[in-house]
């Protein structure tokens, strides 16, 4: 094994940034392959970061920084690794690069947008709303260029978007690309989804529009969001004043996902507190199996509940219909205090669980995974995982992992 201290990182959520920044600034040069136009991963979809209740810029925008001030680290958005050969110390990777049909002449001016009238369902939001065919990806987009959607290439919409452009930055010609990258070690970093909880069907989703998951949630609650932070009902748009959470939407269940995600219970608590900061005669019920708000989370798990208008009733929901009155109908077991939950409220919120990027498909890589998908193997490969690809956690374990990561990814490509 050679002295190859570049590192590819694959995945540029918060552990594959961190795992980029950590690197670098240890000496080593680094490329990070996102499939998404911009990075930052499932937390740029946040609302607000529990436990501190910060908004997701304040730790995205450091190490968006920190990336933009090192020379060392280069990154590649609506890229996906194609194939990777080689070994520990000499990895060959190549890397296809869809196009964005957007240079880096892009100033996020916007007057593209201004003529383009196809849209297209926003994914940032879930699908929740529409955006422009040619678009920024969301307001604090890392890189702060607009993407257009193939929808419009060779369409006059697309012409007029390019003729629109003062800086000749819309370039429909763009073309697929493939990029080679010779490194000494590759941390993986794909992070997860959320658990597809129309298979729970009793629950409602997918059915019922006022049921959403918990990530549209984040979404609804969001100045940049679909409602402009208004938590508002899909169906009606009344304002949602009484929300349930529902935790465990599948997790925690044979016949879904077996285990717990760890971070679900505390995500519930977060969003509760949006309801009861934006509508002061709202209520919250957050329906648990058991509240796992381990070590340090607890004080935040003890704050929440101390609010009178949140309430944590231990129970298996096992059904949600449309009450007869408006609203949607919560039905199951109360184990506490015997008897039956039954419960009207605006808005449904499901607790989804968290499913490895790696669930659906493997990467044929000398990686090893658990029964769901999880990447379990040490890194020894030079293939070193980080963050939720691993297991689920919260973003101050991820950035705790993606360090350590780095480290392993160094001493491989180092032949330590
Ligand atoms: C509802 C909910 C709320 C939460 N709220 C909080 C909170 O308030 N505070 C907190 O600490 N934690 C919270 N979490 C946990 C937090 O989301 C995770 O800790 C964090 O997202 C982990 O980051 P990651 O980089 O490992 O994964 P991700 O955020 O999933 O990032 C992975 C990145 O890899 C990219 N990618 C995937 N596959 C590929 C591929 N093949 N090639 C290239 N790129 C790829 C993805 O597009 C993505 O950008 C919450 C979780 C849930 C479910």
């Amino acid at each position: 094994m050679g002295d190859n201290r570049k590192i590819l990182v694959v995945g540029g959520g918060i552990s594959g940034l961190t795992a980029a920044v950590e690197a670098a600034e240890a000496g080593a040069e680094v490329v990070v392959v996102e499939r998404k136009p911009y990075l930052g991963g499932r937390v740029s979809q946040f609302n607000h970061y529990f436990p501190k209740l910060c908004p997701p810029a304040c730790g995205l925008e450091i190490n968006f920084r920190r990336i933009k001030n090192n020379p060392a680290i280069s990154y590649h958005t609506l890229a996906t690794v194609e194939s990777i050969s080689g070994g520990p110390g000499n990895y060959e990777v190549n890397v296809t690069i869809q196009p964005r049909f957007v240079n880096d002449n892009c100033t996020g001016c916007g007057e593209c947008a201004k003529v383009c009238s196809t849209e297209i369902p926003n994914p940032h939001d879930y699908g929740m709303g529409n955006v422009k065919a040619a678009y920024l990806p969301h307001p604090m987009a890392f890189p702060f260029k607009y993407v257009i959607d193939p929808s419009i290439v060779g369409t006059d919409e697309g012409k007029a978007c390019a003729d629109a452009c003062a800086y000749g930055a819309v370039d429909l010609a763009m073309q697929p690309a493939t990029l080679t990258f010779s490194v000494g070690a590759i941390v993986w970093a794909t992070g997860w989804a959320p658990y597809d909880a129309t298979k729970v069907d009793y629950l409602g989703l997918g059915k019922y529009p006022d049921v959403v998951t918990s990530v549209m949630f984040e979404r609804l609650a969001a100045a940049d969001g679909p409602t402009g932070g208004k938590i508002l009902r899909p169906s009606d748009g009344k304002e949602a004043k009484s929300v349930a959470f529902v935790q465990c939407a599948g997790s925690r269940d044979e016949n879904h996902l077996p285990y717990c995600s760890g971070v679900c219970c505390l995500a519930s608590l977060k969003q509760a507190t949006y309801v009861r900061e934006q509508y002061p005669d709202s209520k919250a019920y957050i329906y648990y199996i058991d509240v796992r708000a381990m070590g340090k989370y607890e004080d935040f798990y003890t704050k929440v509940d101390q609010d009178e208008n949140v309430t944590l009733i231990k129970s298996k929901i096992a059904r949600v219909s449309q009450a007869p009155s408006g609203g949607l109908l919560l039905e199951g077991e109360d184990i506490v205090n015997g008897g039956k939950v039954k419960q009207v409220v605006d808005l449904v919120v499901l607790a989804v669980g968290m499913v490895p990027g790696t669930a659906a498909v493997k990467p044929e890589l000398p990686m090893e995974y658990d029964d769901f998908g999880f990447v379990v193997s040490s890194g020894a490969s030079g293939i070193v995982p980080a963050g939720c690809v691993k297991a689920p956690m919260e973003v101050a374990a991820s950035v705790q992992d993606a360090t350590a990561a780095a480290l392993k990814a160094l001493q491989c490509a180092m032949g330590r």
